[in-house]
């Protein structure tokens, strides 16, 4: 599995906690997220942060949520 980075403030972002989060159902899709180049992924922290202040921002639409615990 590949590294990842929060597309805003760059910290690292383990595969084994954002998958925890979900159904086991969704595993395989949240793989393919994971492994997907045009789709960024943000840290907890970030995200709300995104939410609350920058929730139009058109870049951004692709972004996905990870927790990191
Ligand atoms: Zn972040």
């Amino acid at each position: 599995m590949r590294a990842r980075k929060c597309f805003r403030c760059g910290k690292d972002l383990r595969y084994s906690s954002y998958i925890k989060n979900w159904n086991p159902d969704d595993i395989e899709h949240l793989t393919e997220i994971w492994e997907c180049d045009y789709i960024e992924l943000f840290c907890c922290h970030c995200y709300s942060f995104k939410t609350k202040y920058q929730p139009n921002i058109d870049t951004e639409k692709n972004a996905k949520y990870i927790k990191i615990n």
